[in-house]
């Protein structure tokens, strides 16, 4: 379990500033969304945290450390997106199995992890199937699994349920609140969805076009603009 600390940070594409001046700390442990509407800086931010983006001003802590100048693969962040990105020709194990053969993890141990994970989330029975076999929330599930497999000290969530239909989504909330509770991870759940975020995180924060406005526990409602 890490903390997680922006300081001052500023990022620009061109002319355009896109994220300016965010303060934010997130507790170890802690379930915490980032609320805004389309365009509002949030993808951004949580790329910069993994590592793809690069900001201009300001300090970026994991732990007190400043982790700015370190390469995406050295962070240690499992990123999860709306579209799952899961290799559609790979069966369900080989797609959470990946990243541990990547890492030259001993059989033996990956085939541990990846049988833990999924019974996690429930896919044990479907190892063999091919994402396209799948429900879409079921596919959301081998996505998570593929994450948290690797044992990420921060989980970042990008739209994850934006993908879902209302039923499952609301169901998939559920879901996604008792596996971050079950490993304890530092989780940034970006959202566009207040009711999302309030019945899943423990504390939240507004970005409106990359200025952190309000940071709380995630039960008041805000006027978006
Ligand atoms: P959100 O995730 O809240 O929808 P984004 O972080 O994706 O917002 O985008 C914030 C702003 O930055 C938008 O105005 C978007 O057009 C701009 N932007 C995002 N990525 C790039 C890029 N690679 N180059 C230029 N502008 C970008
Ligand atoms: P390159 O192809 O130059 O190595 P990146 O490493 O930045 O580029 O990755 C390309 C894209 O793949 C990123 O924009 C990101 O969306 C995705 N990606 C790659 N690795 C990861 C990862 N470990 N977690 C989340 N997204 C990743």
């Amino acid at each position: 379990k890490v903390s997680l600390e922006a300081r001052h940070i500023s990022l620009s594409y061109g002319s355009t500033e896109v994220l300016r001046d965010v303060n934010l700390r997130i507790e170890p442990g802690e379930f915490f969304a980032l609320l805004g509407p389309s365009g509002s800086g949030k993808s951004t931010l949580l790329r910069l945290i993994a590592g793809f983006n690069q900001h201009q001003r300001g300090e970026l802590l994991v732990d007190g450390q400043d982790i700015t100048g370190t390469p995406p693969h050295a962070r240690n962040v499992g990123m999860v997106f709306q579209n799952y990105a899961l290799w559609p020709h790979m069966t369900v194990w080989d797609n959470v199995a990946f990243g541990l053969v990547e890492r030259r993890e001993t059989k033996e141990a990956i085939r541990r992890k990846v049988g833990a994970v999924l019974e996690l989330v429930g896919l044990a029975d479907y190892a063999q199937r091919r994402p396209g076999q799948l429900s879409g929330g079921q596919q959301q599930r081998v996505a998570l699994a593929r994450t948290v497999v690797i044992e990420p000290k921060l989980l970042l969530l990008d739209e994850p349920l934006s993908n879902l239909d209302k039923q499952l989504r609301v169901q998939m909330r559920e879901e996604l609140k008792n596996l971050q509770r079950k490993l304890g991870l530092t989780t940034i759940f970006v959202t566009h969805d207040q009711e999302e975020a309030m019945t899943t995180a423990d504390r939240m924060a507004v970005l409106d076009k990359g200025i952190l406005q309000q940071v709380g526990a995630a039960t008041g409602l805000y006027d978006f603009p």
